[in-house]
């Protein structure tokens, strides 16, 4: 018997109303993540991933459709309940300066979120927030400073202590490295390992960059215009891309094969979401498109260990569709 997943998406919608057409910004995505897991999910910027990611945490109210959690449905749960269960779904953002409170130390922002989880007795607070900011690489004895007196890299580092300290089962981490050096974003992602080795954490790591997801996802989603287009385990979907899109966000990543040059590089902008293009979403940019694809909209099927949305994922390279 297959094991649930720990977080199931099914079916979820977000659209924002807008004149004269909603904002189609998440529309039907499914998506797994298991326990232990990493799951990277890339797009250029303006695919829908950030709304999908909060989507998926409970801060984007608009969401239709299902997100099981261990088993327990967050669409649709009250505030309260939601807070119950919150402990076990965090998130890590982009920007750690905007996600720390700058008018509190960090051993109060830390204290704040073991008090929400354990409760634990005022002498126990201050231990925890030591063995937390220990554990994430900072020296706790600086845990009475502010979170401007820390680096980018350090911000970040709290933000992972402060999402560890209510002990949950996954973190969903937004563009995590993306405003930090290339040096920093290697620790931070080396950190994000280590910590899932100990704690057995499942990530979903969102990145507009191929680059950065290869070295940490065990499988990687493709999204385009609010769809999950292409999906599979890492090393097949970067060895052989099923789906146009994906092609050409991997022929932008030269270091994946030195000396070969880009397959194909995506040409133009993401359309508007609100008047996505019909048949295929991606027809407009797509070097590959035919007749058909401008009329018909290609069903997700699957191929190989993945699933593809485009007419042609059978014929691409280690291919072979079935319904
Ligand atoms: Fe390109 Fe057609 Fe495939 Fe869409 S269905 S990705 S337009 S070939």
């Amino acid at each position: 018997m297959t094991r649930a997943p720990l977080l199931a998406v099914r079916d979820l919608r977000v659209h924002f109303p807008a004149t004269p057409h909603a904002i189609r910004a998440v529309d039907g995505v499914d998506l797994d993540v298991g326990s232990g897991e990493t799951v990277g999910l890339v797009g250029e910027s303006g695919c829908g991933k950030t709304t999908l990611a909060r989507a998926i945490v409970g801060i984007e109210p608009g969401a239709r459709g299902s997100v099981r959690l261990a088993g327990r449905e967050l669409i649709g749960l009250a505030r309260r309940e939601r807070r119950s269960l919150c402990g076990a779904l965090q998130m890590v953002f982009q920007d750690p300066a905007t996600s720390l409170d700058p008018r509190m130390t960090i051993a109060g922002i830390l204290g704040e979120a073991l008090r929400l989880h354990e409760r634990p007795v005022r002498a126990e607070v201050d231990v925890r927030v030591c063995e937390l900011m220990e554990r994430v690489g900072l020296d706790a004895r600086l845990r009475h400073r502010h979170p401007h007196e820390f680096s980018g890299g350090q911000k970040q580092r709290v933000c992972i202590a402060r999402a560890l300290a209510v002990r949950p089962l996954l973190i969903v981490c937004d563009e995590a490295v993306s405003a930090l050096d290339v040096s920093i974003q290697a620790q931070i992602l080396n950190l994000l390992a280590d910590l899932q080795d100990e704690f057995g954490l499942a990530y979903l790591f969102i990145s507009h960059d191929l680059a950065v997801v290869r070295h940490v996802a065990d499988r990687i989603a493709v999204m385009y215009l609010g769809q999950i287009v292409e999906e599979g385990r890492a090393e097949t979907v970067l060895a052989g891309p099923k789906h146009p899109y994906t092609r050409s966000l991997r022929g932008a990543v030269p270091s994946l094969e030195p000396g070969v040059p880009p397959i194909v590089s995506v040409r133009g902008d993401v359309p508007s979401a609100a008047r996505p293009p019909g048949g295929c979403r991606f027809h407009t940019r797509c070097p590959e498109a035919f007749e058909r694809c401008a009329r018909e909209s290609p069903p997700r099927v699957a191929v190989g260990d993945g699933t593809s949305r485009c007419f042609l994922a059978d014929s691409a390279p280690g291919g072979e569709a079935s319904a």
